[in-house]
């Protein structure tokens, strides 16, 4: 059987290729191509270009063009989507005037996510985050990240990690596993914040290596969670285990965005408390800043100093940080248009930090942009200007979705 299959005619096609990997992006230096079409081998771009000059060259066709803006799938750098139990509750608190640290020291807040993520079934959190991935792919998200960070302990963290590594079988969806033990000290740990550290350096990660069960390790260093001195140890270890670092980063205090420097951490997220000390910090390094404007939607804080990180010269990444508490919303390209218009980001850089500048984040260099080799991975807006994308906040419906050159979702 032949594998090649054409796509297209397209309106438009946003291929996002040939932008610079730092600094700011005007509108003017995205590629776009009228009437285009994308020769797909398998799960592979073949070819990418005119539609009828694509058509005349192979015998294989599959008209599904028309009025559409194709782009790459959307990548997701940061999520928490494997949880258990709903956190309305701290919400309500939160719209009642209370502190997102008030809450937790009254029993909700990520505690409380633990102990029902614990009490929740390896089956039972598959489920869960298969279905929360399903929602994102329908809205054009093609990879995910996720992370653990809701059992922090060895039995329940290996168990998230294996319920998202289970979730990928039930969805089209690439799950990019992340272990967040050193999310916060479980309350029910004997012993000091650097001990559980210990822990999780010498009886949990072990066993993830062992068992494949992810290459990432993340930390969240801020008040009610680690300090400096607790994260450099930890960065340290593991990083000499050889995973690859990200770090929950100045979101309400300074300390983390040091360390994601100082260990040449892939992400730094967050950063809604970062100085202008810090940006230039992280400017000089190869560290990415990641906003998560659905943690300031949801807490109703100020976003990250995104325009400010631009302007430095970093590669700003937006991600949507979807968990119970801080970022209940989950829409990944409606919060970086919400953004986009408080920070003054060209449509460019939003959409260059849900896509090309966010698949190094992971680690991925074969997604992220529509060229020859890459994964075939991408979507389709109703529309033919691809300004209607942000202009509409992200509120547009995505019409087709393609993952790994299959359509996995249709138009009506
Ligand atoms: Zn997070």
């Amino acid at each position: 059987m032949n594998k090649l299959k054409l796509l297209g005619p397209f309106s438009q096609l946003l291929t996002m290729e040939e932008l610079p990997a730092k600094g700011p992006v005007s509108d003017e230096q995205l590629q776009i191509i009228s009437n285009a079409g994308i020769l797909v081998n398998g799960e592979f771009i073949e070819a990418v270009g005119s539609y009828r000059e694509l058509k005349s060259l192979t015998p294989v066709t599959e008209d599904t063009g028309g009025i559409y803006t194709v782009m790459p799938g959307l990548i997701d750098v940061h999520s928490h989507i494997c949880w258990a139990g709903s956190r309305a509750g701290d919400y309500a608190r939160r719209l009642s005037g209370w502190s997102y640290l008030q809450i937790a020291e009254e029993g909700g807040g990520i505690w409380y996510t633990v102990t029902k993520t614990r009490q929740a079934s390896e089956e039972m959190l598959v489920q869960i985050t298969a279905a929360h991935a399903e929602i994102m792919l329908m809205e054009g998200v093609t990879t995910i990240e996720v992370k653990s960070g809701y059992g922090l302990n060895k039995e329940s963290e290996l168990k998230m990690l294996k319920a998202i590594s289970i979730a990928s079988e039930f969805t089209s969806a690439d799950l990019i596993p992340t272990c967040l033990a050193a999310h916060i000290k479980p309350g029910d740990f004997e012993g000091t914040a650097m001990e559980y550290l210990v822990y999780i350096i010498n009886e949990i990660l072990p066993s993830v290596k062992s068992e494949n069960l992810a290459r990432r390790v993340d930390i969240y260093i801020d008040k009610g969670a680690f300090n400096e001195e607790e994260g450099r140890y930890f960065m340290k270890a593991a990083r000499d285990m050889n995973f690859e670092l990200s770090v929950h980063a100045d979101q309400f205090n300074i300390g983390g965005l040091n360390l994601a420097v100082e260990f040449g951490a892939l992400s730094a997220d967050h950063l809604e408390a970062t100085t202008d000390e810090g940006i230039r910090m992280i400017a000089a390094s190869n560290v990415a800043p990641v906003a998560l404007p659905g943690a300031s939607i949801g807490l109703g804080t100020g976003f990250a100093p995104a325009r400010k990180l631009l302007n430095q010269g970093t590669t700003l990444v937006i991600g949507s940080d979807w968990n119970p508490g801080s970022a209940p919303m989950g829409k990944l390209l409606l919060q970086a248009s919400i953004l986009g218009v408080y920070e003054k980001l060209t449509m460019a850089e939003t959409l260059a930090a849900i896509t090309c500048r966010a698949a190094p984040v992971l680690g991925l260099s074969d997604r992220g942009i529509i060229k020859p080799g890459m994964m075939a991975d991408f979507i389709a807006f109703p529309c033919s200007d691809y300004r209607e994308i942000i202009y509409s906040q992200g509120a547009i419906p995505v019409a087709e979705v393609w993952k790994r050159g299959r359509r996995v979702r249709n138009k009506e």
